[in-house]
């Protein structure tokens, strides 16, 4: 055994002019960037990568303070034995045509069209997901779809509102029976919070096509317009989403970028960020400063302190982390899906998914993976030997048990711990979120951006075009 995704709100914290742009600064006792302007990065994932790539790109000098030992954040690809697999189920959507252009500019033919739905296991049997009216009706039966039908018409005529909270909007919307079999339970697994508390915004995105027009497109014209909802086909690098991470980072050039660099404190005069410590002993000073780690760590690492009403929203704020538990095997194939999801409370696991069924390149010729995604909370486990045992187990003798594999086609297996890698959407969150932004809004050369900078969830797409945001607003040049 081995351890080894709306359009995009501008904050404002992305307003701030050239204009207030400090002077170079030359050495208060630490390392000093040079240039008329620098860019001091916070991370090195995905959007840390996408600033040093726009700022290289406009002349704009910058340097990448990445705390692990690689870059990439939440969106690598890991390797196990010439087994890889993604650092969870990722897929490049086509939705901004600035960024797939540049995506495919970087990425060259490594960049495939890849054709694997996505399905729900659910009682026994696969269905479509996201949720497709015909294919739900062939699992439900007519009458239960009928079911389905007057409980959302109840639910319209009945109900007042839609709620402000998931909970509300999936049984005003769909009804209670598919809200509570498919989305209630798993939104809870998912988010470890009750669906009253979560906000609509954490699943809406997935449940796009569940609705009437769909329905009647697809009982009259069949499965031509079928796909059009379900998200089959989708770009994918050959060798694994990791390789845009490691693209971009080629073109920021090794010099731009310090790995094993934990920022330990930011420090301001109340107006500007004027250094950032690394390690917990350089430091280092700074002109302008894009974060993009998460919102309450930046918080609580400035120095002076933010009030004491300013930290206690940021404590509010909650992130999951993701376990993820690899099965080697030896056998081809086990489904023919990009990703099985898994709304039942008896499976631990929210997804399943497959590497090879994205690129072949993800498996040794004739085997196969199956990588299960369980969802927990932040803080670490006293003894993370015996949680990845029995996570491991758990995985093992689930899907022995629903018939996917047996246990002599295990090679192996290996289990991954990734932090904060969903931020969790609460009905309040938006509110702390634009107070936290507002306190922060007086440093005039910080900005904050990323995934768990913003809180948002964004998929690669919107984070690159973030960078790309970022980096124009710093030299003033709008974003084509
Ligand atoms: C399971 C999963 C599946 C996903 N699937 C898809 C998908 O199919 N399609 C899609 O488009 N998107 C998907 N996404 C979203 C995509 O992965 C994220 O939007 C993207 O990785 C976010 O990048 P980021 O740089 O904002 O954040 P992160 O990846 O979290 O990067 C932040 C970086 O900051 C570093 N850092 C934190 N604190 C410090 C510190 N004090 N000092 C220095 N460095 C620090 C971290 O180590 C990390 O490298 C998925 C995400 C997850 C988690």
């Amino acid at each position: 055994m081995a351890t080894i995704e709306r359009s995009l709100e501008r904050d404002p914290l992305a307003t701030v002019s050239t204009a207030c742009r400090p002077a170079p600064t030359c050495g208060s006792g630490g390392r000093t960037t040079s240039g008329p302007t620098h860019l001091s990065i916070l991370g090195g994932g995905l959007a840390g990568l996408a600033l040093g790539y726009h700022a290289r790109r406009a002349g704009l000098g910058f340097t990448i303070y990445e705390a692990a030992d690689r870059l990439g954040g939440n969106c690598v690809t890991l390797d196990h034995q010439g087994f890889r697999f993604d650092s969870g189920a990722h897929r490049f959507h086509d939705r901004d045509p600035a960024v797939t252009a540049m995506v495919k500019e970087l990425l060259g033919e490594a960049l495939e069209q890849t054709d694997a739905p996505s399905q729900l296991y659910y009682d026994g049997q696969l269905i479509d997901f996201p949720l497709a009216p015909l294919n739900l009706m062939k699992s439900l039966g007519w009458r239960c779809l009928g079911k389905v039908g007057l409980e959302v018409l109840y639910a319209r005529l009945c109900q007042q509102r839609r709620g402000r909270d998931f909970e509300g909007f999936a049984l005003y919307t769909y009804g209670k029976t598919i809200a509570q079999r498919f989305l209630l339970n798993y939104s809870q697994k998912l988010w470890g919070i009750p669906c009253c508390e979560l906000s609509p915004e954490a699943a809406v995105k997935r449940l796009k096509g569940l609705d009437l027009r769909t329905f009647l497109a697809e009982a009259i014209l069949g499965r031509k317009t079928r796909t059009r909802h379900l998200d089959g086909a989708f770009l994918y690098p050959r060798a694994g989403i990791g390789t845009i991470a490691e693209k971009l980072a080629e073109h920021c050039g090794p010099d731009s970028i310090h790995v094993n660099s934990t920022i330990t404190k930011v420090l301001h005069d109340h107006a500007r960020i004027r250094a950032v410590e690394i390690n917990g002993k350089d430091r280092i000073d700074v002109q302008d400063v894009v974060s993009t780690q998460p919102l309450p760590h930046l918080l609580k690492m400035m120095e002076p302190p933010p009030p004491e009403e300013v930290l206690a929203l940021a404590r509010s704020l909650q992130f999951r982390d993701l376990i993820l538990v690899a099965l080697f095997l030896d056998r081809p194939r086990v489904t023919e899906t990009a990703t099985v999801y898994f709304p039942e409370t008896a499976f631990p696991f929210t997804r399943v998914y497959e590497p090879c069924n994205r690129s072949a390149q993800m498996s040794p010729p004739g085997q196969t993976s199956l990588v299960a995604e369980i969802s927990c909370d932040e803080e670490d486990s006293p003894r993370p030997g015996a949680v990845q045992e029995k996570w491991v187990e758990t995985v093992r003798s689930r899907l022995i048990q629903i018939g996917w594999i047996r246990p002599r086609e295990i090679l192996d297996s290996a289990m991954v711990r990734m932090k904060c890698a969903y931020p969790v959407l609460s009905v309040d969150t938006p509110d702390t979120v634009r107070k936290l932004q507002s306190f922060l809004h007086r440093f005039t050369n910080l900005k904050v951006t990323g995934r768990n900078g913003r809180l948002l969830h964004a998929s690669i797409h919107d984070i690159l075009a973030m960078g790309e945001q970022v980096v124009c607003e710093l030299t003033s040049v709008p974003r084509q």
